[in-house]
């Protein structure tokens, strides 16, 4: 038996076996589906790979055709580059290309003609080293402006020219004018720029000058009103006239066409010359060069012209000339009056020259004159009628030197050459001084003197006080002169400039008036007196130059003010000024020089050696005759040579050195012994007639101690040589205190004791009084007794010098 178990199995197993075939069946059908569906796919594929190849094939060509036209392009590239090039190295202008990264990929070979590269060294420098940094500043900003535009735009095609500078091998600069331009390929892209530059440095130049000659011409037009034009056919027949040519030649446009200008506008003496120059002009169709013409209007007066011409072919018609004309009368005038000026300066400058030489030539015998007057003067032996020639020959002399001295300050004033001289000084000392000058005079002419000085005049004030004081004695001189009866009045006050205060220069107004009673002066005179060498009647009958007024109203207008004058015939003048002053703060009383008479040197001082130094004997011979009596020993030259000689040998205390002189003049021997050891310390004092004042500079720039002015002052001599060698003199009035001098003075305790006592007072009197005319007639007594001491009181009386002749008197007469 089949057990249960079995069959199940066996059951089991059948089982099993039908579901597995089911399943192979189903895997079958699968299989065969899969591989239906395998071959269309395959199918697919192949298709797909059929259009692919197609596709690729297509763009095969297509790549092809596109290379085939690239080639082409660069070929015509090459072909416009080579023309390029060909143009290129044919002119003298650089032609460069540059890739768009500005790299040179191409230049013309004329850059090394034109800036020293080679083509090698232009190409390997970058863009920033062949352009000045200004020009390349520009050149980035055209191209960042429009290389943007060219790329986007391919129908645009800019030109730009810009003035760029390039660098030359050199280190120069080249000043170019520079043009760029795109080259785009066939596809209108951008592929390079052009560059095309000239060098314009000449032309830039040539510019220059026509735009100076054009500023010169403006220049010239600019005090011209109008132009005048005019056009002529070649014969010179009028055939164009402006309206400017009507004013400036009078003649209306109808009067002047048609007519020869020959006749017209040109003087008789340039006729031959201009139908010349027109004949010239027609030959050769060139213009004469523009000239300065003196044309004639038609009222026969003269004009001066600058005249231009151009020659225009007019067409149909003959040439025609054209004349453009530019009045320049006026600028010719003034140019002829400049040169008139120039020469009146010339000659004005010669006369000075001349009036300075001649009064140098004058004052150096002058000053013998004066000073042999001096040394005689003081000689004892002398009878008083000898004293009295030689005073008058002092006087004279002084009086041919203020004579000299007006017309050299004329002459200065006239060659500009007088300049204010400020300083401190005491007004009220100047005004006592001018009275107690003119007391005596106006005493000896029985006329009242009258000085009155407002309370509001300041002590101390800073002025010219030489030129103050010469313009008073000036005017109280005139009164005092002119007037016979009556007076003489000077009146002085001050008044503040407005708007100043006392502290501010030039803050006071001095008016001063000089009024006398005398003759008066016609009003037909009144402008004339002031006017140099003019003298109304009275003057010229009283003497004089009539130089007086003239220098002092000059002096008065150069310190700011003006000098007048009021007159009534018979009644008198007056005459009236004003100057400018400041106040002055106190400065110390200065000590009068004394015009002490010098007898001698201290006892016991020296011995002084004196070099004296002068061409001319007799300046040496006074200086000796005034110097040796006194105690010194002196030396003479006669020029620079021979003092330098006698320097070294000799070693004197002081020399006195003239400055004009031959062989070796003043200037070079004193800078000679100053450089010497020895003449370092050697004081050298300048004795010289120089007529300039400004001299004085160039003389003490020498390295002089001194400047002593020909003719000198016998104490002014004393004085200098006193100072620089450190002397104590003895004076004649001291004598009487000094035993064993020589006594050369006049003046005693012994011999004043020994007067009259009656005569005694009455000088005394006469003194306290101030009436030098009775002091005078006094003296003359005293004559008669001792003639020695009458000089003596004589020197004093002449010098005004009331405090030593009180003195003197208080001596004198205790006996009787
Ligand atoms: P000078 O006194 O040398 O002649 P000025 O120039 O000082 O020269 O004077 C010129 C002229 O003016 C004198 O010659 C005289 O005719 C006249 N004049 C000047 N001052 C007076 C015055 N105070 N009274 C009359 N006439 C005068």
């Amino acid at each position: 038996p089949v057990s249960l178990r079995e069959l199940t199995a066996t059951l089991e197993m059948a089982l099993y076996k039908h579901s597995l075939d089911r399943q192979i069946k189903e895997i079958n059908n699968e299989l065969c589906l899969a591989q239906v569906e395998l071959k269309e796919a395959r199918k697919d594929l192949e298709k797909k790979v059929q259009e692919r190849t197609r596709e690729l094939q297509k763009t095969n060509e297509m790549l092809a055709a596109e290379i085939e036209k690239r080639m082409k392009s660069e070929e015509t590239l090459q072909k416009s580059q080579a023309q390029y090039r060909l143009l290129s190295e044919h002119t003298t202008d650089a032609v460069w290309l540059m890739d768009m990264n500005l790299n040179i990929i191409y230049h013309s070979s004329s850059v090394e003609m034109l800036r020293g590269f080679t083509l090698q060294e232009i190409m390997e420098r970058p863009f920033e080293q062949r352009v000045a940094p200004e020009s390349l500043k520009l050149a980035f900003k055209v191209f960042s402006e429009e290389i943007p535009k060219v790329e986007a735009d391919p129908g645009y095609n800019p030109v730009r020219t810009l003035e760029l500078e390039y660098y030359c091998k050199d280190g120069s600069i080249m000043l170019t004018e520079s043009k760029f331009s795109i080259v785009r390929d066939e596809s209108g892209r951008p592929v390079s720029i052009l560059g095309e530059a000239r060098d314009i440095r000449e032309r830039k130049r040539a510019e220059e000058v026509l735009r100076q000659s054009e500023a010169r011409f403006k220049n010239l037009l600019q005090d011209v009103q109008s132009v005048a034009v005019q056009g002529y056919a070649v014969d010179g027949t009028t055939q164009y006239w402006n309206q400017a040519s009507e004013q400036l030649y009078g003649y209306s446009a109808q009067e002047a066409i048609g007519r020869n200008l020959l006749d017209l506008i040109v003087p008789p003496e340039m006729r031959v010359d201009v139908a010349q120059a027109m004949q010239q002009m027609a030959e050769t169709g060139q213009p004469i060069p523009a000239a300065e013409l003196s044309l004639m209007r038609k009222d026969g007066s003269r004009v001066s012209v600058f005249s231009n011409h151009t020659i225009v072919q007019v067409p149909g018609r003959m040439q025609e000339l054209f004349c453009i004309d530019i009045d320049i009368t006026e600028r010719k005038q003034a140019e002829q009056d400049r040169i008139a000026r120039e020469a009146a300066e010339a000659a004005n400058q010669a006369k000075s020259i001349f009036v300075a030489n001649m009064s140098h030539e004058i004052r150096t015998p002058m000053n013998a004159i004066l000073g042999f007057a001096q040394v005689l003067e003081r000689d004892p032996s002398l009878t008083p009628q000898q004293v009295e020639h030689v005073r008058i020959i002092a006087r004279s002399g002084g009086h041919l030197l203020h004579l000299i001295n007006d017309i050299l300050d004329m002459s200065k004033i006239e060659a500009g050459r007088i300049t204010l001289n400020e300083a401190d000084f005491c007004l009220h000392d100047l005004l006592s001084d001018l009275e107690l000058m003119f007391r005596s005079r106006a005493d000896a002419k029985g006329l009242q003197l009258l000085v009155e000085r407002d309370e509001s005049v300041p002590r101390y004030v800073t002025a010219d006080e030489g030129k103050l004081r010469q313009v008073l004695v000036n005017l109280m001189g005139n009164a005092v002169k002119f007037t016979e009866t009556g007076g003489v009045a000077l009146r002085v006050r001050v008044k503040a400039v407005e708007g100043k205060t006392v502290e501010d220069k030039a803050s006071l107004w001095l008016i001063a008036e000089v009024e006398d009673t005398g003759p008066g002066i016609p009003d037909t005179d009144m402008d004339r007196i002031f006017d140099p060498f003019q003298q109304a009647a009275t003057g010229v009958k009283a003497g004089g130059t009539g130089l007086g007024l003239a220098i002092s109203r000059k002096f008065v207008e150069m310190m700011g003010g003006e000098l007048t004058a009021t007159s009534q015939i018979g009644a008198g003048s007056c005459f009236r000024f004003e100057a400018l002053l400041a106040q002055a703060g106190d400065i110390a009383e200065q000590e009068q020089p004394a015009l002490r008479c010098v007898v001698g040197l201290e006892p016991g001082a020296g011995p002084f050696r004196i070099l004296v130094v002068d061409d001319i004997p007799d300046n040496r011979a006074l200086l000796c005759e005034l110097l040796r009596p006194v105690g010194f020993e002196i030396a003479e030259a006669s020029n620079g040579v021979e003092a330098l000689d006698v320097f070294n040998r000799w070693s004197p205390h002081a020399v006195l050195m003239d400055m004009r002189m031959p062989i070796m003049d003043g200037y070079e021997a004193t800078r000679r012994i100053k450089a010497t050891a020895a003449g370092g310390a050697i004081p050298l004092i300048a004795v010289t007639a120089s007529a300039f004042e400004d001299d004085f500079e160039q003389v003490m720039a020498t390295g002089m101690y001194a400047y002593l002015r020909k003719p000198f002052r016998t104490e002014e001599l004393f004085e200098m040589l006193g100072k620089c060698l450190g002397l104590h003199y003895v004076f004649a009035d001291d004598t009487a205190d000094a035993p064993g001098l020589v006594k050369a003075a006049q003046l005693t305790a012994e011999s004043m004791a020994a007067l009259p006592k009656l005569m005694v007072e009455a000088m005394r009197q006469a003194v306290e009084e101030g009436d030098m005319v009775r002091l005078t007639e006094l003296v003359a007594q005293v004559e008669k007794i001792d003639s020695a001491t009458a000089h003596g009181l004589q020197v004093l009386t002449d010098r005004y010098d009331y405090e030593k002749l009180g003195q003197w008197l208080e001596k004198g007469g205790t006996d009787k």
